[in-house]
């Protein structure tokens, strides 16, 4: 987003990127079959996601190590390619609400914003206009409603779903996806394949090279230069950054580009990595970091997952239920003055007769009377099909002293540069809301007439939390504020410490919110982008 912005303002921008140019349009796998590949789509350590997937990186990326600390367990996902994890991103577009940006005014926790729902809003605007998003004017209080295509009409287990949330009170409304219903900007309506994350060869939803980095391209003013693994920002005697040391990852050489501006946005941790390992005389704690907040208030979104089988919906007749992405989710409907933990979360719903990819309906034999051999196998898988519904909760985790990364002193990466460390811990806030979740999604399934699954999880077992990082929302790792002190850029995610220095990735966040994070650090950058280029002009830097 920076680069759209700044090149599109006139300045001449070189985009570094680790790994290879993709566009969705020429290389997504969207229509490709099952069968199409001897191993059916199945994943693979490179594609965990499945073979079709379009990401490449993962959990593990050959040669590129990260360690936890010892007792702490953290899992760090990384995309290497040009648009990140923006090519398989499950395109859930929430807006932060008016609370989120002062949640510590509220209650009394963590710390609020420097900036307010109303600074953001203009941005927040322009990204629907420009990316395009789907949803319902619902006019609640902390779910700001966006500039909204029309929404895809709910599927027969989500109107189900819909009507058990009705009789329990919880909100349940139209999803809202960066996926295009309607034409929009030069790019088609959805034609509803429910193949997103393999990447839309019709360019139908966001991912950041089709919809950001083709036009930046188009204005002749961007160079792009992939394979470049970028190893620190470079400083001036003056203490500014004078431009970006990296790997050329096809030769092995060391390379460097100058720049009279730096804008990082390599993901909230890649991002506090290359700070802290841009150390300098000026600078021996790493760059932007003489308040050592660089890798501290780290969080991750909690979740956990519930899934049921609900008798209702087996022998359902034969129809298309692909559509795009879910079409319905909860978004936080409590009042937590009422409750024993902060913070709320959404629901996302999943579920529904989709095109079945590689290994649908393990374990059938739990289908009451399910599996057998043969022709009754085969009865079983369609009767079934369908038939399990879930739900997994993506909630505001409260970022805490023992949650951070810093450089490991002992492991470099393949190109010998320090790899992060992580240490991590969840508090009781997270785990009481994560029972929370399970409590809800089990009264949803029960009253639907289903049966869950595995029992309810204990405190032991984290109520079923899944470990830090799992749910792919690192954030805050370079946080804003007003005081020097305590954060490291300021509202304009500009490093108070090196005025030509940006970040325009989650790094910047001072809280997670119950709200995936993505169309914040699309608004954020959006925002940056342009302040930088007002700056150039006035020659401030
Ligand atoms: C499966 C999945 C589903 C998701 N679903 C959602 C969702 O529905 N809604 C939502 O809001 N968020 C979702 N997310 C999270 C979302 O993808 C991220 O929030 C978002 O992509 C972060 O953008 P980013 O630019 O900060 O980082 P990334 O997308 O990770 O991009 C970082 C870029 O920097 C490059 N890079 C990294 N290190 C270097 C280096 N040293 N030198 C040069 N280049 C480098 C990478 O190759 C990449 O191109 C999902 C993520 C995953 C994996
Ligand atoms: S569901 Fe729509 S947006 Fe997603 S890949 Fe298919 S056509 Fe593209």
């Amino acid at each position: 987003m920076a680069a759209y912005m700044l090149t599109r303002a006139g300045a001449s921008v070189v985009l570094l990127e680790a790994g290879r140019p993709w566009f969705s349009t020429e290389h997504s796998d969207m229509l490709r079959w099952p069968y199409d590949s001897p191993r059916r789509g199945a994943s693979t350590t490179e594609r965990p996601f499945g073979e079709f997937d379009a990401c490449d990186g993962g959990w593990e990326i050959p040669g590129e190590p990260y360690t936890t600390a010892p007792g702490t367990s953290f899992r760090w996902f990384r995309a290497r390619m040009l648009g990140g994890r923006t090519n398989h991103w499950g395109r859930i577009s929430l807006r932060f609400g008016p609370h989120d940006f002062r949640r510590k005014s509220l209650d009394g926790l963590g710390d609020d914003w420097p900036i307010s729902y109303q600074d953001l809003k203009p941005y927040y605007d322009r990204v629907d206009r420009l990316v395009g998003i789907y949803g319902s004017r619902e006019g609640l209080p902390n779910e700001p409603d966006g500039v909204f295509l029309p929404p895809p009409r709910p599927r027969c287990y989500e109107l189900l779903v819909k009507q058990s949330c009705d009789r329990l009170g919880v909100a349940c409304i139209s999803s809202r996806l960066s996926i295009l219903t309607r034409p929009l900007n030069g790019r088609p309506a959805c034609h509803f394949c429910g193949q997103c994350n393999r990447g839309c060869s019709t360019n139908s939803n966001f991912s950041s090279p089709e919809v950001l980095i083709r036009p930046a391209l188009a204005t002749g003013r961007l160079t792009l230069i992939t394979s470049a693994m970028a190893r620190e920002v470079t400083v001036g005697d003056d203490g500014r950054a004078t431009g970006v040391a990296y790997i050329d990852k096809e030769t092995g050489s060391g390379a460097h580009v100058r720049a009279r501006v730096v804008v990082l946005a390599a993901s909230a941790c890649e991002s506090a990595r290359l700070l802290l390992n841009s150390k300098s005389s000026r600078h021996p704690q790493g760059l932007a970091n003489s308040s050592g907040v660089v890798g501290r208030y780290l969080t991750d979104t909690t979740g956990t997952d519930v899934a049921g089988f609900i008798p209702r919906l087996v022998d359902n007749p034969v129809h298309n239920e692909d559509g795009a992405g879910g079409h319905i989710y909860m978004p936080w409907w409590l009042d937590n003055r009422k409750l024993d933990f902060p913070r709320g979360y959404h629901i996302e719903v999943w579920g529904g007769r989709r095109v079945p990819s590689y290994g649908f309906m393990g374990n059938i034999h739990r289908y009451p009377p399910g599996g057998g051999y043969g022709q009754q196998l085969k009865q079983d898988y369609r009767r079934y099909w369908g038939a399990t519904v879930g739900f997994s909760g993506r909630g505001e985790m409260i970022p805490n002293d023992d949650c951070y990364c810093d450089i490991d002193p002992d492991t470099v990466d393949e190109w010998g540069i320090p790899v992060l460390r992580f240490h991590w811990k969840w508090s009781d806030h997270e785990r009481k809301q994560a029972r929370h979740m399970q409590e809800t999604f089990r009264a949803i399934i029960a009253d639907m007439g289903g049966e869950v699954y595995a029992p309810m999880p204990s405190y032991e077992q984290d109520y079923g939390l899944l470990p830090g990082g799992v749910i792919i929302h690192e954030l805050g790792t370079t946080r804003m504020g007003r005081d020097p002190a305590t954060s490291v850029l300021n509202e304009y995610c500009q490093a108070h410490e090196v005025k030509n220095l940006f970040l325009a990735d989650g790094g910047a966040f001072v809280s997670q919110a119950d709200k995936n994070p993505t169309w914040t650090i699309l608004a954020l950058a959006m925002r940056t982008g342009e302040y930088i280029a007002w700056q150039m002009k006035r020659r401030a830097l």
